[in-house]
C-alpha cells in the first residue's frame, strides 16, 4: 500500500489483507484506491471482506478499484451471492496495457507483466513538483509576504501593482516527484524495465531463490537475482523483493544473492514502512 498524504493506493487484495488493513490504522475513509494485478487467488480473495469490512467500519466515500478486464464481472458475481452492504460507491475500472490513470497530481501507468494469465504492473508517477521558493528574490521584486508568496511557490503567476510577476522568477528548477513501480506475478521482461525506469522503489516478484530458477521460469515468477536484474536495468533507486514463497522459512538467500546484483535491495516484512524521499 502507498500511504500518500492523506490518500491510499492499495496493490492487490489477497487473503487477510482487511485484516492487515485494519492493524496498520491506515484510515477507513479515506481517498482510496485497489488496483488489482490479476485473478489469481492470492491477489483478490481479500476483496469481498476488504469490502464488506470498509462498509462495516463507516465508509462514506466513493472507492475506486481498478483491474484488468474481468473485473466487474468478479465484482457483480461477489456480490451476487455474498450481497455484500457498501454504503459507498464502488467505481470500478477495467484498464489495459499502456492505458494511464490520471489524477490531479501524478499518473498510474499500467503495463503487463508475463505471467500465465494476463497481469498488469503499475508504476505510481508524481508530477514534477514547482521548484523552491527564494524569499530574497520575491522581496526584492517587491511581493508582500502572505498569500502572493503561497501562490508563487504552487508555481503560479501573481499581479503586484499591476505588474505580472512569473512563478519562475522566484523559483528554483522544478523538482521531479516519487516514482513506485509495482510488479508482481511476472518474469523479468522488457515491459517491466521500461515500466519501471527511473523509480524510487520498484516493488518486484522475487518467489524464489536462485536453487530454484526453473520453478520461477515454470511458474511465471521471478527469482530475487532475476528481480535485482531487472532493478538495476531500470536504474532504480531501491528494489523490495515482495511475493516470497512461503516454502522459505528463511528468505535471507533471497536478499543475499538480490544484493549481489542491487545493493540497494530490501526484504521487507509484514507491516513495514518504508519511506520514499524525493
Ligand atoms: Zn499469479
Ligand atoms: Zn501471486
Amino acid at each position: 500500500m502507498i500511504r500518500r498524504g492523506p490518500e491510499l493506493l492499495l496493490f492487490d487484495c489477497g487473503e487477510g489483507t482487511q485484516r492487515q488493513f485494519l492493524q496498520a490504522k491506515a484510515g477507513i475513509n479515506r481517498k482510496m484506491r485497489i488496483l488489482i494485478s490479476h485473478f489469481h487467488g492470492d491477489h483478490v480473495f481479500g476483496l469481498p471482506g476488504m469490502l464488506h469490512s470498509l462498509s462495516f467500519m463507516g465508509r462514506k466515500r466513493e472507492l475506486e478499484i481498478v483491474g484488468p478486464k474481468g473485473l466487474a464481472e468478479l465484482i457483480t458475481s461477489i456480490n451476487r451471492v455474498v450481497k455484500f452492504y457498501a454504503n459507498f460507491d464502488l467505481r470500478i475500472r477495467e484498464v489495459r496495457p499502456g492505458q494511464t490513470i490520471r489524477d490531479a497530481d501524478y499518473r498510474i501507468r499500467v503495463s503487463a507483466g508475463k505471467h500465465g494469465i494476463p497481469c498488469l504492473a503499475y508504476a505510481f508517477e508524481e508530477d514534477p513538483r514547482p521548484g523552491r521558493f527564494d524569499p530574497k528574490k520575491a522581496k526584492k521584486l517587491g511581493i508582500p509576504e502572505g498569500p502572493l508568496w503561497k501562490r508563487l511557490q504552487s508555481g503560479r503567476d501573481v499581479k503586484v501593482n499591476g505588474r505580472r510577476i512569473r512563478s519562475e522568477q522566484v523559483l528554483g528548477p522544478s523538482r521531479r516527484g516519487v516514482k513506485i513501480t509495482y510488479a508482481v506475478d511476472t518474469r523479468p521482461c522488457a515491459q517491466i524495465v521500461n515500466l519501471a525506469r527511473g523509480s524510487d522503489l520498484l516493488i518486484h516478484d522475487s518467489c524464489f531463490d536462485e536453487s530454484a530458477a526453473a520453478k520461477a521460469r515454470d511458474y511465471g515468477h521471478s527469482t530475487a537475482a532475476e528481480a535485482a536484474r531487472v532493478a538495476k536495468k531500470s536504474k532504480c533507486r531501491k528494489l523490495a523483493l515482495f511475493h516470497i514463497s512461503a516454502m522459505y522459512e528463511d528468505a535471507s538467500p533471497l536478499l543475499t544473492q538480490a544484493k549481489t546484483i542491487f545493493r540497494e535491495s530490501i526484504l521487507p516484512q509484514d507491516m513495514v514502512t518504508v519511506s520514499v524521499p524525493v
